[in-house]
């Protein structure tokens, strides 16, 4: 249950913030996944289901924003979007091992609190 773990270290994220501002009520969670960060969405969306009712944050609204993943060539600089997450061919002149520029970020963008 790797979407767990991340679920309950982000929502303690979330609640040290919330205290730190002084808030009684956090309304809104927003999480920034990439594509390739090998999380899975739905699991850690059942996970933030699982745990915020529980917690002070029990009435925060979650979103998830997917961020897709994107390479730059190193011979050529073709930016394109990865066919895999762990070959990356530029489609323009075939060369490997692009740099990923976009897409294994996981993180907490922002919260509302009230
Ligand atoms: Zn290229």
């Amino acid at each position: 249950m790797h979407e767990l773990a991340i679920a309950q270290s982000a929502l303690q994220q979330v609640l040290r913030e919330a205290e730190r501002a002084g808030a009684g009520q956090v309304s809104r969670i927003v999480l920034r996944v990439g594509a390739l960060s090998g999380v899975e969405t739905d699991a850690l969306r059942f996970a933030f289901d699982a745990l915020l009712p529980a917690s002070p944050a029990a009435r925060a609204q979650l979103e998830i924003e997917l961020v897709p993943a994107l390479a730059r060539c190193r011979d050529c600089g073709h930016d394109f979007a990865p066919a895999s997450d762990t070959l990356f061919e530029c489609p323009r002149c075939r060369a490997f091992g692009a740099e990923l520029r976009s897409g294994r970020e996981l993180y907490l963008v922002c919260i509302d609190c009230a």
